[in-house]
């Protein structure tokens, strides 16, 4: 398949990271094994917040799961020129642009969001104190200052027909899309950030956030499958938006992992996280958790069996008759593939008869 790859929506390192967290690299290791593709293993350390470095840790945690990252990882704060090179592109285009907007600002700069937004997003560093946005980490009641900012131009961004896996998505981005498109965005900060631009001879910095989200530009594919997590939606409405006209995005919306506690996870046999993941998707779901006889089944697995199940997974055409798509259309074989590919009876059906 030429001029494809697959990529994961940019995760974020933590100090201890949670199983669900590796779920897209398990999964896109096995997908581009299927399709024979380059994946990328996408980290997002420039996220506004709080700034964190826990990447040694999170690496050796994916060893132990037997994924194989290195030589296929991509980090955020190692391609700061050439996201730049995006964000710049995007300025160009006039998919952002500069404009005069009441913003309200809070003392420790955590708060900065145009007026219209205290009503209509989702409260995450501010609450309302008689309809007045406070910050959550400084407790200042926000002012309102007039200024010069940057935002999206709904304008010169449009959607059509999103490309997603599986198709319960589709009406809850495309939701997401209308909201983007019928608020203002900003998408400058105050405060310093990675990006700095000259806009009209005025500077802005550029908000981390937006800035990571042109990971998909700098792997210079033409088509980009990404997975991310049900809980991601608004990033693949975001990304899809600024980049839909430049690339072909073909989206992979893994369900989301809820009540993980640890139980579950000192049930599974680490070494065999990658085939389990695989196995336990369910994509009929928003929200999944782990299936226990699925666990144990692939935990009694002897290292043939488990090298078997393996080596069968990455066939995955043989396994059901199918042929490679060539000549079928990508997101048609891809849907296919996830969800016959991943059912783990086929398989256990297969394995049997290899030892009758
Ligand atoms: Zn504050």
């Amino acid at each position: 398949m030429k001029n494809f790859c697959i990529c994961n929506m940019p995760t974020k390192t933590y100090e201890n990271n949670k199983l669900p967290i590796f779920n897209s690299f398990a999964v896109n290791e096995v997908i581009s094994k299927i399709l024979g593709i380059k994946k990328f293993d996408c980290i997002n350390l420039i996220h506004s917040y709080r700034q964190t470095n826990y990447l040694d840790k999170f690496l050796t945690q994916a060893r132990e799961l037997n994924l194989n990252l290195g030589k296929d990882l991509w980090i955020d704060s190692d391609n700061i020129e050439n996201l730049k090179k995006t964000i710049k592109q995007l300025i160009a285009d006039k998919k952002i642009v500069p404009r005069e907007e009441n913003v309200y600002v809070c003392e420790c700069g955590i708060v900065e969001m145009v007026e219209s937004a205290k009503n209509t997003r989702t409260p995450q560093n501010f609450y309302l104190d008689d309809g007045e946005p406070v910050c959550k980490y400084c407790n200042s009641k926000c002012t309102k200052v007039k200024r010069k900012i940057l935002a999206l131009n709904s304008k010169k961004l449009s959607f059509g027909d999103i490309k997603v896996f599986p198709t319960i998505y589709k009406k809850d981005i495309e939701l997401k899309i209308k909201s983007i498109l019928s608020n203002v965005l900003e998408v400058s900060k105050s405060r310093a950030t990675v990006v700095k631009v000259e806009v009209d001879n005025q500077s802005f910095y550029v908000d981390n956030d937006i800035v990571w989200l042109c990971w998909i530009m700098s792997f210079g594919y033409k088509n980009v499958i990404i997975t991310t997590s049900s809980h991601s939606l608004y990033h693949v409405a975001l990304s899809y938006l600024l980049f839909r006209d430049k690339i072909n995005l073909y989206y992979i919306v893994l369900p989301y992992y809820k009540n993980m506690i640890t139980d579950v996870c000192k049930d599974i046999n680490l070494s065999r996280y990658k085939i389990l993941t695989w196995y336990n998707l369910d994509f009929k779901k928003k929200e999944t958790t782990y299936n226990n006889q699925i666990i144990n089944a692939i935990n009694a697995f002897t290292l043939e069996q488990y090298d078997k199940c393996l080596e069968k997974t990455y066939l995955y055409p043989d396994l059901v008759g199918g042929v490679k798509g060539e000549t079928e259309n990508l997101f048609e074989y891809l849907s296919r593939m996830l969800r016959f590919g991943t059912n783990y009876f086929y398989m256990k059906n297969y394995l049997d008869k290899q030892n009758a």
